[in-house]
């Protein structure tokens, strides 16, 4: 990991002079001043509980708030973040800003439980495990009302250090799901290695579901292989009534998606559930 860092100037200003624009690399140097300047922001998405027709959870996902460039998306800076190693410091602040968010509405009766996306470098870093322990204690939450989202490529760059970390965390108790499933090259037999929760199958197979046979097909055996496996079944890119009928009739478990609720500021998020739990 190390040796990756020192590679890193060259690669920056050769291979990648194209993917990375001068915008992104000057983001960079500023994240760490970003946090601590409190310009980095969560918003919330929330995820239905189908059946019980009830939002059990929400989604943390992040976003700047930059002084010149205006709310600036995560595919903008995380992948960077990433490559520097700064990914850390962001993903600490998210644990913490999520559990303190966590902590508030339980404090005002809200049961929500949080998900936090962690990234393939956290899974090399140890230290995140006694992080996460850390924190829940700070903030007084049991553990499984936390869950950590990582998405199966990042799993399997290094599949034994990092079933040897989720195994720790789930020993805890933190609810684990694989992001983006479908999308990457794991098997269902390394899946199985895995202490995992929930699949959160890709929007990629669910945007689309109401006309396209193949994500039909896909999604339906997904939701029947997951169950079989004891897993909880989430589908997201939900963006409208239809597919989150077709959803419910394939007895998939939790929806997340446009159609939904959008992700939101925790304040519009809160007005937003009191009106969803109204009508
Ligand atoms: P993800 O974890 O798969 O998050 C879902 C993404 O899909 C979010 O994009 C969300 O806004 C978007 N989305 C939700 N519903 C719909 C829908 O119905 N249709 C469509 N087209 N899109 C939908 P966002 O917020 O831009 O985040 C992009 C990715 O950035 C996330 O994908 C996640 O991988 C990463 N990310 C976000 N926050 C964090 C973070 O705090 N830490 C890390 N490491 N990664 C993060
Ligand atoms: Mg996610
Ligand atoms: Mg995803
Ligand atoms: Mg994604």
């Amino acid at each position: 990991y190390v040796a990756k860092e020192k590679r890193l100037p060259c690669a920056l200003y050769t291979q990648q002079q194209n993917r990375y624009s001068l915008l992104r690399l000057s983001l960079m140097s500023e994240l760490r001043g970003a946090i601590a300047r409190g310009e980095l922001v969560l918003f919330y998405q929330p995820k239905l509980a189908i059946k019980q027709g009830k939002i059990i959870s929400v989604e943390c996902l992040v976003r700047w708030q930059h002084p010149v460039h205006g709310m600036v998306n995560p595919d903008d800076f995380i992948p960077l973040a990433e490559k520097t190693g700064n990914i850390r410091y962001l993903t600490l602040w998210a644990i913490d800003t999520a559990l303190a968010q966590c902590q508030r509405w339980q404090n005002e009766g809200k049961l929500l439980d949080v998900a936090v996306n962690i990234s393939s470098v956290d899974l090399q870093d140890a230290s995140i495990v006694d992080y996460v322990q850390h924190t829940l204690e700070k903030y007084q939450l049991a553990p499984a009302r936390l869950a950590l989202e990582v998405t199966e490529s990042a799993v399997m760059l290094d599949i034994e250090k990092a079933i040897a970390m989720l195994t720790q965390l789930h020993d805890m108790g933190v609810r684990l799901a694989i992001d983006d499933y479908g999308t990457g090259y794991s098997s269902m037999a390394q899946l199985k290695r895995l202490p995992v929760d929930e699949l959160k199958i890709d929007k990629s197979f669910v945007m689309d579901l109401s006309h396209n046979r193949d994500d039909t097909i896909i999604v339906r055996s997904t939701i029947e292989l997951g169950h079989n496996m004891g897993l909880k079944l989430v589908a997201e890119g939900v963006e409208n009534q239809d597919i989150l009928t077709l959803l419910g009739q394939y007895q998939c478990d939790i929806a997340q998606g446009y159609g939904i609720g959008r992700p939101m500021p925790s304040d519009k998020f809160e007005q937003w559930w009191q009106q969803y739990h109204l009508s």
